[in-house]
């Protein structure tokens, strides 16, 4: 299992953002957290991530307990890769700099380094543009960067959260391609959020249900059409459609 979710629980002020979250996702699978604005989605990403602490529950990556009420390993140590919707990257680098930067934050050595971007941005066809900045790039190049940087950041996980929601319309469906693609020749698992039922069934290997902090129903695109397990599911699927 890449990655196992054990009745996760959030809460911020008392109120209860990510309610007794549970899954498992195999090596390899394309996981989509599919939910309406203020469910929970980024910050069952965040949890996932490190970038937050559960309040109860416990998640696991690649075998390893990572969160839990007496244990939390720091989000550099977790090989889980961040997508976000604005990219972050750093303005000032290079797209080579930028895809270096978690190599050599980990301190590997400088021709492993060279080694592991070049492969990295040879997967997302940005090696022409390995010398540019960011800012002279497309939205969709950008995306392409943050992805490079995952996997030379050693990341065997992906979390996304979102990360087409910022570009247009004609460009989204051809990063959807590109994420597939990438998600298969980079062998890794994904965790993919979105609040968009069509990208959710276009990319899924399987869809997560959220609402109202919880996952309502676990199932493939084709399952979660024509069974949808509860009312809101129904209501959810149909009126996005
Ligand atoms: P989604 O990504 O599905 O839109 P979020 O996880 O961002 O949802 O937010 C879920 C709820 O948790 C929202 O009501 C949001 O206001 C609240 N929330 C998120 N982060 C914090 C925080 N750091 N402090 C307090 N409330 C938060
Ligand atoms: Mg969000």
């Amino acid at each position: 299992m890449s990655l196992i979710l054990e009745n996760v629980v959030k809460k911020f002020d008392g109120t209860t953002v990510v309610n007794s979250v549970t899954a498992r996702l195999t090596d390899g699978e394309f996981f989509v957290v599919l939910g309406p604005s203020g469910c929970g989605k980024s910050t069952l990403l965040r949890l996932i991530a490190g970038l937050e602490q559960v309040d109860e529950g416990k998640i696991a990556l690649n075998g390893a307990q990572v969160s839990g009420v007496d244990r939390h390993v720091p989000p550099e140590q977790r090989q889980a890769g961040v997508v976000f919707q604005s990219y972050a990257l750093w303005p000032h680098m290079t797209v080579r700099q930028n895809v270096a930067f978690p190599a050599e934050a980990a301190g590997m050595g400088r021709a492993q380094i060279a080694d592991i971007v070049e492969n990295s941005l040879n997967t997302v066809d940005l090696m022409p543009f390995a010398d540019r900045l960011p800012a002279s790039l497309s939205g969709g190049q950008r995306q392409r960067v943050a992805l490079a940087r995952c996997l030379a950041g050693g990341a065997r996980t992906v979390l996304m959260d979102e990360p087409l929601a910022n570009l247009d319309p004609h460009l989204r469906g051809r990063m959807e391609a590109e994420i597939r693609r990438f998600h298969k020749d980079a062998g890794v698992t994904t965790l993919y959020i979105t609040h968009d039922q069509r990208e959710a069934m276009a990319l899924a290997d399987q869809i997560a249900v959220m609402w109202g902090g919880r996952f309502l129903q676990i199932a493939s695109p084709q399952d979660i059409h024509d069974r949808p397990a509860t009312e809101e599911v129904a209501r959810f699927i149909g009126r996005a459609a």
